[in-house]
């Protein structure tokens, strides 16, 4: 079997014969959520040393789109007329993670979310007071307020007030590589210590089963490094190991795009398994259909391999994505009409166009009269201005009745499907990774895509990923800090 998927065995502390660096709180990743626990360890008072295994910090995070979805009231929502509390983010959240959403840990994510900004700006983020009209979707201008999980969309808006949440820090373009740089230059400025390109290989357990450190390697050298109150494994998920997705995630091998760097091997969900951690969620991902962008085309229609309907199209992409790819096998197409299709749209060029829906029916070799009878039902409620079946909002409904028709192949074998794995260790409300018993190994930590996230199903909405990694990275620390006092 390949080292790839097999738990990285820790190393008993018995053989240990001394340490090479000791720090009260060890952070494995400067990623977003080993710069975000690296921080707050220090604030605590904690001696911090943070391993990582590139060159320099970043990770995922700085390659990312860099939306944090933070809501309950923040002074962007405020500024821009959302009127949003813990309690509607909760119930939105709560609603679309479940079944198996970790309610815990949504309530207090959704809880300390409005403290959690202000820490970020306290780091040197900054969030323009301002909304981005254009749903789903990271500004190209410092536009900040976007709303990024279908919070307005049908059934969410019945389930919870809705209101934008997505927060892009200001900067112009994408804010993913801003954010890091704002957040690494902020670690600079912290009494902490921060090695790279180390390597972190396994945990070292005393013989209670208690973390206690790790062996990792440096320019070919071991270092074994002492963690005296804990470790937290900050180290991305497992995205670019093709062995753990075929074991675990093997759906997800469908998308063309892996959304991760090299350091998302999987070895900080393996080191955790091989100091007695449980993991959770392994087969679920981000799946970003990004041909829903922008937003406005989903006035056409998405059709699965059968000319039917499926999902209501304004919805957020990844919930598309995750629709085509787990119930409609990844055979995705979207319906547009001359009035509804926009030319020059990288990536959205149609395979067939056509007069008729009939002739766009037997070309595309959908079912005999499947997309006329589709193309009929909805059109004839589209006329009133309605959408019956799948709820889509009343600004989005349109009759698709102006030829020529176009039919874009949005399936895995023709457009691009971007992914990042979700699942991972398993950890509770302070982020303490936990044993298939439910037990906290003691001194072992993991935030970010090391730890499952706490959605039960699919991926929430943009933004998600990187609020979730920086806000636990942050209660992992506060706790492990806490140790020995
Ligand atoms: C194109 C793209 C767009 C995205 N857009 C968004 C978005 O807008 N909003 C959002 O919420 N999410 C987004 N995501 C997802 C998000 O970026 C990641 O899920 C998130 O950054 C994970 O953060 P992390 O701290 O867990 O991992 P990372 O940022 O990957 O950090 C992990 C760090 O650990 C290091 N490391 C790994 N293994 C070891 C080891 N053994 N020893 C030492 N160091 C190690 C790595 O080198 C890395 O620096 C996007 C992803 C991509 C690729």
């Amino acid at each position: 079997m390949s080292d790839r998927i097999l738990a990285s065995q820790a190393r008993p502390l018995a053989r240990v014969k001394s340490w090479d660096l000791e720090a009260d709180v060890v952070v494995v990743g400067l990623g977003i959520a080993g710069a975000c626990a690296a921080m707050e360890a220090a604030d605590a008072g904690a001696d911090v040393l943070v391993l990582e295994r590139a060159g320099a910090g970043g990770g995922t995070s700085a390659n990312s789109g860099g939306l944090v979805y933070l809501g309950g009231g923040t002074p962007v929502q405020k500024a821009c007329g959302f009127d949003d509390t813990p309690d509607e983010m909760f119930a939105f959240l709560a609603a679309i993670s479940e079944p198996g959403a970790d309610s815990e840990r949504i309530r207090l994510f959704c809880d300390e979310s409005v403290e959690h900004f202000h820490w970020l700006e306290s780091k040197g983020l900054t969030f323009k007071r301002s909304f981005y009209e254009e749903p789903g979707l990271e500004s190209m201008t410092d536009d900040c307020l976007v709303y990024t999980g279908g919070e307005n969309c049908h059934p969410w808006s019945g389930l919870a007030r809705p209101a934008a949440r997505g927060h892009k820090p200001q900067t112009v373009g994408k804010a993913g590589p801003f954010l890091m740089q704002c957040l690494l230059a902020s670690v600079d400025r912290h009494p902490l210590r921060s090695e790279a390109n180390v390597l972190v290989e396994t945990l070292v357990v005393d013989a209670a089963g208690a973390v206690v450190g790790c062996v990792a390697r440096r320019a070919g050298r071991e270092l074994l490094v002492r963690a005296r109150r804990g470790l937290v494994l900050a180290a991305g998920g497992f995205i670019m190991n093709e062995e753990m997705l075929a074991l675990h995630a093997p759906t997800l091998l469908r998308c063309n795009v892996r959304n991760g760097v090299d350091g998302d091997d999987g070895r900080g969900i393996r080191m955790g398994q091989g100091a007695g951690g449980d993991v959770l969620r392994m087969g679920l991902g981000e799946v970003a259909l990004p041909s829903t962008i922008p937003n406005r085309l989903s006035r056409g229609i998405y059709l699965n391999r059968h000319g039917q309907r499926f999902i209501n199209e304004d919805t957020y992409y990844g919930h598309v994505g995750i629709e085509g790819l787990l119930r409609q096998d990844g055979k995705v197409y979207l319906l547009l009409d001359e009035n509804s299709y926009e030319r020059g749209l990288v990536g959205l060029e149609p395979r067939w166009v056509a007069e008729t829906i009939a002739e766009l029916e037997r070309e595309a070799g959908f079912p005999d009269g499947a997309l006329q009878a589709t193309v009929e039902l909805y059109n004839r409620h589209a006329a009133q201005g309605e959408d019956p079946v799948f709820h889509k909002r009343k600004e989005m409904i349109r009759p698709v009745d102006t030829p020529p028709f176009a039919l874009i192949d949005s399936g895995t074998d023709a457009a691009i499907w971007a992914t990042f794995t979700i699942g991972g260790l398993r950890t509770d409300r302070d982020a303490r990774v936990l044993t298939p018993d439910g037990l906290a190994i003691s001194g072992l930590y993991a935030a970010g895509r090391s730890a499952a996230l706490f959605c039960g199903q699919g991926y929430p909405g943009s933004g998600i990923s990187l609020a979730d990694a920086s806000y636990f990275g942050r209660r992992a620390a506060r706790h492990a800090a806490a140790q020995g006092h």
